[in-house]
């Protein structure tokens, strides 16, 4: 047994599953989770020594690589003056500032802990400001464990929502609408049979969470035209996207403005955090400045904030870094493509900037009805095979891939190199 198995037989014993998040579980590629001791750059350790080139970075957070070295020393220099206060400092000042000024929709900011309370927050924000109930969703984004999200989209589209998890109650779930990925005709219908119910859209601007799904041409335009019509808030989740597809995320990328954006992982340098912000006349309803409650005894700690500072300054002042994750992203998706053309294979990979997804799938994706069509035995081997030959994927078909600007040319080389190895094994 490694220790890594030895430590996951423990765990089950004291952990839920023995893990503190389902997917580092592996149940969907089968086996026994790796533990991991460390990190530097573009490498995680186990705990049995193995190395690794890392492909998740945290699934998101470390843009930069892990623990590098700006990030790192702010940590430091911050632990001495104690580590929370739960009062007002000047570092949540400097990072509301920074995060407005990278981010132009995001006129006023509230720091919170993590992306499952900036969605929350958000929603709630949404509905005091509109007096209305009902938010719409897409099958197959992600916003967080809140009840009002964990809904499936039943057996079709115009279905209301059907609570995904035990615990949310169908009171719940009625309030969350669904509708497919991509699909404006699904969200209009929603929109007219629930006159001047509906509160909010939330989406996330580029999926990640069915693993890599682009928006078609005109969709985010849609969304954004059809939330006007309505007089419904269209609310941006790029608590992946944020601060990694530009500087100011999915919304400078596509040029759309939404009224709420949600953020979290890359603002807190691999720390704890969330955020959500937007209009100011919408965050002033936000209490003390409104009636919204919403509060937190940590958020804003000042570690945290040092952190997310320092990764975001580093940001802000190094456009250069999203050119480089670009090219790596470019460099690998051609490489993976040229294997699956010699390998005789047709499987799809959605691409945009640091972020890709290889589905095990003839089909397009575009949304998550396809998404589910792929091969899911097929890819528990083939991430299998990566791991044996050093490269941490993602630990699931429906996950997309996070980059991080600490991939050197030799790296992506022997990335593509393993690729075609692994194919080819999954389909021996
Ligand atoms: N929103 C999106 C788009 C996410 O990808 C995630 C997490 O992966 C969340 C919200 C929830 O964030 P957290 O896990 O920090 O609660």
């Amino acid at each position: 047994m490694t220790t890594s198995e030895q430590l996951f037989e423990k765990a089950k014993t004291l952990i839920p599953g023995g893990v503190n998040s389902p997917v580092r579980a592996f149940r969907s590629v089968g086996g026994s989770p790796v533990f991991i001791k460390s990190a530097k750059g573009p490498y995680l350790y186990d705990e049995d020594g193995r190395e690794y080139i890392e492909l998740i970075n945290s699934w998101g957070p470390m843009i930069l690589g892990h623990a590098f070295e700006p990030v790192e020393k702010a940590v430091r220099d911050a632990i001495q003056y104690s580590f929370s206060f739960g009062a007002p400092t000047r570092k949540e000042v400097e990072m509301a500032e920074l995060i407005t000024n990278m981010v132009p929709s995001v006129e006023k900011v509230r720091m919170v802990n993590s992306g499952t309370e900036a969605t929350m927050a958000a929603i709630r924000v949404a509905r005091g400001f509109t007096g209305r109930d009902k938010i719409i969703k897409f099958e197959g984004c992600y916003h967080g464990h809140a009840d009002s999200f964990l809904i499936a989209a039943g057996s079709g589209a115009m279905t209301m929502g059907i609570p995904d998890s035990p615990g949310v109650t169908k009171a719940t779930a009625a309030d969350t609408l669904t509708a497919p990925f991509n699909d404006l005709a699904a969200v209009e219908k929603l929109l007219d049979n629930n006159h001047n119910q509906v509160a909010a859209i939330i989406l996330e601007p580029v999926v990640g969470n069915m693993g890599c799904v682009l928006p078609e041409p005109g969709f985010l335009e849609g969304v954004r035209s059809l939330c006007d019509k309505h007089d419904a808030l269209l609310i941006f989740d790029e608590v992946m996207t944020g601060f990694r597809l530009a500087k100011g995320g999915a919304q400078e990328r596509f040029g759309i403005t939404p009224d709420l954006t949600t953020m979290g992982k890359i603002i807190g340098g691999g720390m704890p955090v969330g955020a959500y912000g937007g209009r100011a006349d919408i965050m002033d309803i936000v209490a003390p400045a409104g009636p919204v409650y919403q509060a937190g005894t940590l958020s804003g700690n000042p570690i945290a904030m040092s952190a997310g500072l320092a990764m975001l300054h580093h940001l802000n002042d190094h456009p250069e870094v999203y050119t480089r994750l670009d090219q790596i992203g470019e460099t690998l998706v051609n490489g993976f493509r040229a294997s699956l053309v010699k390998l005789g294979l047709n499987y799809t990979i959605n691409h945009i900037g640091s972020m890709f997804t290889l589905f095990m799938t003839e089909r397009s994706v575009t949304n998550f009805t396809e998404a589910k069509s792929c091969d899911l035995p097929l890819f528990g081997r083939y991430f299998h095979a990566m791991l044996k030959r050093g490269v941490y994927l993602a630990p699931s078909q429906f996950e997309s891939l996070f980059l991080s600007v600490a991939l050197t040319d030799d790296l992506t080389a022997q990335i593509i190199q393993a690729n075609e190895e692994s194919l080819q094994e999954a389909l021996a």
